[in-house]
């Protein structure tokens, strides 16, 4: 699955680079901001799109204690692909048949909101003569998953400590999530804490010695010292993005965007004033121009709401997409200036280029930075970099060949990972 290319030899069409360095200065960023707190690093949907297992890595290289996922599939990906000893897995999105008794074997935390979930772990750990190490999920106010508070906590605290003396389990944290953490001041953040501590003393009484207790993702591991207990769960902000524009920008917190996605324009052509351009002709060219063909589509997570509004940094000057994003391509008006086929362009990326960053893109489509990155599609091969924590004095255009491992020594190579799944696709 795991191409290694020179990319002297491999222009691409388009391409989403993913600096390792980055991720792990935004790692070491996050820990600085919750120095009490452990770091779990959120990997799921393959790392916000970045590609999971590299993710997984660098963040645990960085400090990182613990990695989550959503899916028990994911976790047992990474699991199967190895790594480092002592590190800690957690996923939380279980439906009832799920691999209970693979994620018991491979110890992984798993969580658990209801008694059905009580009930089908603790068989699992029973087959597999093994402890499941069950971290129990309180709904404190998000009204998604999680066990609401009062006489269902009772039954689900009580029920897993006589698992746990029975030795069937072990019961390892006791968890929420908040709701509205992107709004400071917002009242249900208050109201979610007292609710998350007074279910943490219910089952701390009852008998409950969890190692970890937590809350806090991202906005409240920024903005919310209060709310960071043992660990914080950390997913985009360890992609170096800002959660939401209102609580600052990536830099405001130290943290620089992970993910570059540029592509290779495909085609630039004279047109007359009066052209349409594009399905529907939503855009007719205002007078005579040059046109600029991108090769990446909403096939390829382009979204297709941002069809006559995306900006894209092509000869160092921004454009926006001129028309309807089709499905494998768009187009920009470059207004008479020509640009060679195979220049680049630049979708978003850190921005310090000039270039849109992937808060611009969810602008102008109308959605949040995590939509933009996460959606980001398979057909984009992800080019993994390493840029010395974000700070190597490399050329800035990110231009594969002149990219060096962490010591710029050795040949000038670039992985290449189609899927952004290295490694996974074994334990699948
Ligand atoms: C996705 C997720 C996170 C990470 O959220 P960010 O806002 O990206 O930091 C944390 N906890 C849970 C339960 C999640 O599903």
């Amino acid at each position: 699955m795991n191409e290694t290319v020179t990319a002297a030899t491999a222009p691409l069409r388009a391409r989403a680079e993913i600096d390792l360095g980055a991720l792990r200065a935004n790692v070491r960023a996050l820990r600085a901001l919750a120095p009490d707190a452990a770091l779990m690093a959120v990997v799921k949907s393959q790392a916000y799109g970045h590609g999971a297992l590299r993710c997984a890595r660098a963040a645990v290289e960085a400090g990182a204690t613990w990695v989550g996922t959503a899916t028990p599939e994911e976790a047992l990906a990474l699991h199967a692909a190895g790594l480092p000893d002592g590190v800690r897995l957690m996923c939380w999105l279980w439906t009832p048949g799920g691999p209970w008794r693979e994620a018991v074997e491979a110890g992984i935390d798993v969580s658990v909101s209801g008694m059905w979930a009580l009930a089908e772990v603790t068989a699992a750990a029973r087959a597999a003569g093994v402890p499941a190490r069950v971290q129990l999920k309180a709904d404190t106010g998000l009204g998604r998953s999680g066990c609401q508070p009062g006489e269902d906590w009772a039954e689900l605290v009580g029920a897993a400590l006589r698992a746990e003396r029975e030795g069937v389990l072990r019961v390892t944290g006791l968890w929420s999530h908040f709701a509205c953490a992107d709004e400071p001041g917002h009242p249900s953040i208050a109201a979610q804490l007292t609710v998350f501590r007074e279910m943490l003393d219910h089952a701390e009484a009852a008998g409950v010695r969890p190692e970890v207790r937590h809350i806090a993702n991202s906005p409240a591991t920024l903005t919310l010292p209060e709310s960071h207990f043992d660990l914080v769960r950390c997913g985009i902000a360890l992609y170096g993005i800002s959660p939401s524009p209102e609580i600052g920008t990536p830099a405001d917190f130290g943290l620089r965007p992970v993910m570059t996605l540029s592509a290779s324009v495909a085609l630039v052509k004279h047109v007359p004033g009066g052209h349409g351009v594009s399905y529907g002709h939503h855009y007719v060219t205002p007078g005579a121009t040059t046109l600029g063909l991108v090769p990446v589509g909403y096939a390829d997570g382009v979204p297709r709401h941002a069809s006559g509004t995306g900006p894209v940094l092509v000869g160092g000057k921004w454009r926006t997409v001129a028309g309807r994003v089709a499905m494998d391509q768009f187009v920009v008006d470059l207004g008479g200036d020509e640009p060679e086929p195979g220049a680049e362009a630049v979708l978003f990326g850190p921005g310090d280029r000039g270039e849109p960053t992937a808060e611009d893109w969810a602008q102008a489509a109308g959605t949040i930075a995590y939509e933009i990155v996460t959606r980001i599609g398979a057909r984009v091969p992800r080019v993994y970099v390493d840029g010395q924590d974000g700070r190597d004095g490399r050329d800035g255009r990110g231009a594969p060949e002149k990219l060096g491992g962490p010591g710029g020594d050795g040949p000038a190579r670039v992985d290449l990972d189609p899927t952004g799944h290295a490694d996974e696709g074994r334990a699948r």
